[in-house]
């Protein structure tokens, strides 16, 4: 077992389960990957589902109707990047939608081979699923959040690939999910192929692999989803819908109503805010969490589906958490810590190989005893999955 421990937490910090929709943007930004083709141009009319970018498997497609208004630069939580601006003209116009609505119960292997493939997922030779619904960061619940709004969607599809691909399919939530525990355990008794999975509040079981090496399973037999890949799974398979929307939560100790919003892709931070109420002077934002996120100008960041959650924190908590840098001690416990066995002391070197191993957790930062801040979300490298 990995040296994982659980994180303090500031408890007061309640998430509300109530989601706020904010999916009427006036203009949406969908980044244009490197290497990719554009199917559109300058002019364009646009319908929800159409196709926008192409690169190899994947294509992009338009979250709302419309009209694309330029091409211009934005900045994302991965730094700036090209991207197409859509005008919105709120009529919500959708291609036409596809004749899988409505036949999951005949849908057949090659039709689902096909619709997973879009997802990056493949069940082929696989004999267990594990749907990864466990947020690692404090203060985050989107993941939890995908499972407790579609749980009754998702069994359904769940126990339809268990079916189908043969394999066992596992639900992975952690213990402090007590919301959707308790509504998954009045359910679940009706798929007795799906299984819940109670993983403790480590930090880091949400990592997939580490989630993996927790439950004793082998990579090479198993398929982990994140459940907001499978929200986008499950709505295709049952609704024909593309990807639209996203969750994400909001939340910190420097905003009244720490919630979820459900929101269209694309849309830029500045008009997310102009929605949300009661937020503290001086506030530091952080994007994608206090472990492993960095700081964002809410005035200019457009979401992404790799944004998962905000958080609004007072500057004074933040400062407090870096301020004392001091000499390093050679304690070791940095070195004690890292999930993945390298030396954070050696992250700023250059010829330092096994960087390209770090999954940026943050734990090194966190455990210091002087607040050595490492810099690891500089770093190439795999992220949290
Ligand atoms: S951020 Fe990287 S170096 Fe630091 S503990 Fe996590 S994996 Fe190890
Ligand atoms: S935990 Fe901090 S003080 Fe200890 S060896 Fe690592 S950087 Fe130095």
């Amino acid at each position: 077992m990995e040296k994982l421990i659980e994180l303090s937490v500031d408890s007061s910090i309640r998430v509300s389960n109530k989601v706020i929709n904010i999916n009427k943007p006036e203009y949406v930004y969908i980044p244009i990957l490197p290497s990719s083709k554009l199917l559109v141009k300058k002019g364009t009319n646009v319908k929800i589902g159409m196709p926008l970018i192409n690169k190899g498997n994947d294509i992009i497609t338009s979250p709302i109707s419309g009209e694309i208004t330029s091409i211009k630069k934005v900045i994302t939580i991965k730094g700036e990047i090209d991207s197409i601006e859509i005008k919105n003209d709120f009529t919500e116009v959708t291609i036409k939608e596809s004749k899988l609505k409505k036949n999951i119960l005949n849908i057949k292997k090659e039709v689902l081979d096909k619709i997973l493939d879009l997802f990056k997922v493949n069940l082929n030779n696989k004999k267990e699923i594990v749907l990864n619904c466990i947020d690692d960061e404090p203060y985050t619940l989107t993941e939890s959040f995908y499972l407790f709004l579609e749980y009754a969607n998702f069994l359904e599809v769940l126990d339809k690939l268990s079916d189908i691909y043969k394999v066992n399919v596992s639900i992975a939530v952690k213990a402090s999910n007590n919301f959707s525990i308790n509504e998954l355990m009045n359910y679940l008794g009706m798929y007795s192929n799906i299984k819940l999975e109670i993983i403790p509040n480590l930090y880091l079981l949400g990592n997939n692999k580490l989630l993996l090496k927790h439950l004793g399973l082998e990579e090479i037999n198993t398929e982990v989803i994140k459940a907001s890949n499978f929200y986008h799974i499950s709505n295709f398979i049952k609704k024909g819908r593309l990807k639209t929307d996203q969750l994400i939560t909001i939340s910190g100790n420097n905003i009244a109503k720490p919630s979820i919003i459900r929101v269209k892709i694309g849309t830029s931070l500045k008009e997310v805010f102009k929605n949300i109420k009661g937020l503290g002077n001086d506030s530091i934002f952080l994007g994608n969490g206090l472990m492993s996120g960095k700081e964002i100008d809410i005035n200019n960041l457009v979401i992404t589906n790799d944004l998962t959650s905000i958080l609004v924190m007072k500057k004074e908590t933040i400062e407090k958490a870096y301020k004392k840098e001091e000499k390093c001690l050679n304690c070791g416990a940095c070195i004690d810590i890292c999930p993945v066995g390298i030396n954070p002391l050696l992250l700023k070197d250059k010829n330092y190989k096994e960087k390209n191993k770090c999954l940026k957790c943050g734990l090194c930062s966190y455990i210091c005893p002087v607040y050595i801040n490492f810099n690891y979300s500089d770093i190439e490298g795999d992220n949290n999955d």
